[in-house]
C-alpha cells in the first residue's frame, strides 16, 4: 500500500480507538488531513484512499493546489485553518469552503462581504486563545461570546464552533486541559443560543486527548504526509 494510504488508515484506527475509549461514536470526528508544503499530488493520492477533506494555511499556496485539483473540486472540501489578513480575505472566500481561523470582526466582514452570491455560506470558525499566550493567535476566551453573537449576524457566513492549537505538550493529562477549556466554552455558545457544533481542536500528536474532550473535527498533517521541511512558507 502507498505510504499514504498506510498513514491514513493508521490514523483513521486511532480516530476509532480513541473515540470508543470516549464513548463516542467514530462517525462524530471529522478527519481534515493538513496538506501544507505538500504537493497537489499527495492531496490527490489521499482523495485516492478515501479522503474529501485536506487544510491549507498559506493562501497563495492553497489557491494555487485548488487549482491544480480542479477536476476534483466537487469532491473536495478545502479549510483554510492559517492565519489570516485583511488583504488575504478575498481568495479565502473565493476558493475555501471552511476557515477555521477567524480571530477578529474585521476578518469575518470580510469574508462575509466578499463571498461570492453563488456559493453556500462560508463555514466559519473562531480560533481561540484557549492557552493564553501572548504571542498566539486567536481570540481571548473572555471576547469569544461577543465575537461570536456578531458573525451570526453577517451574511455569507455559518458559525460553526471554535478551534485552537494549544501548546503543545507530551503528557496526556495536559493536553487535555486546554480541550477541555474549549469544549466549555462553545457550551456557553450554545446556552447563549447559538447553534455552534464544531470543535476543530486536536492535531497529528494529541488527537487522542482532543477526541476524549469531544473534538469533532481533528486537523492532522505529520502522521498522514510526513514531517514537514522545518523553514514555513510566508503565505
Ligand atoms: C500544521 C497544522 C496542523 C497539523 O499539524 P501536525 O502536527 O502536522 O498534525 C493542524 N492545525 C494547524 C492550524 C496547523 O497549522
Amino acid at each position: 500500500m502507498p505510504v499514504i494510504a498506510a498513514n491514513l488508515q493508521a490514523v483513521r484506527q486511532r480516530l476509532i480507538k480513541a473515540a470508543q475509549q470516549a464513548g463516542r461514536s467514530p462517525g462524530e470526528i471529522e478527519l481534515l488531513a493538513v496538506s501544507k508544503t505538500f504537493p497537489a499530488d499527495a492531496v490527490r493520492a489521499a482523495f485516492s484512499a478515501g479522503q474529501h477533506a485536506f487544510g491549507e494555511n498559506y493562501v497563495q499556496e492553497g489557491i494555487d493546489k485548488i487549482a491544480a485539483l480542479a477536476d476534483l473540486r466537487d469532491h473536495l472540501h478545502w479549510h483554510f485553518i492559517g492565519p489570516l489578513q485583511s488583504n488575504k480575505t478575498r481568495a479565502v472566500a473565493e476558493h475555501f469552503d471552511w476557515v477555521h481561523s477567524v480571530d477578529r470582526l474585521r476578518i469575518a466582514e470580510r469574508l462575509a462581504a466578499q463571498r461570492p452570491a453563488g456559493l453556500p455560506p462560508l463555514q466559519v470558525c473562531i480560533q481561540v486563545n484557549i492557552s493564553g499566550e501572548a504571542t498566539k493567535s486567536g481570540v481571548a476566551p473572555a471576547e469569544v461570546l461577543l465575537l461570536a453573537r456578531q458573525i451570526t449576524r453577517l451574511p455569507g457566513l455559518h458559525l460553526r464552533g471554535l478551534m485552537a492549537i494549544p501548546e503543545p505538550s507530551s503528557d496526556v493529562t495536559a493536553q487535555r486541559r486546554p480541550f477541555a477549556a474549549l469544549r466549555a466554552l462553545l457550551a456557553t455558545l450554545r446556552e447563549d443560543g447559538l447553534a455552534v457544533d464544531t470543535l476543530s481542536m486536536g492535531m497529528s500528536s494529541d488527537l487522542e486527548a482532543a477526541v476524549a474532550e469531544g473534538a469533532t473535527i481533528v486537523r492532522v498533517g505529520t502522521a498522514i504526509f510526513g514531517a514537514r521541511a522545518p523553514a514555513s512558507q510566508p503565505s
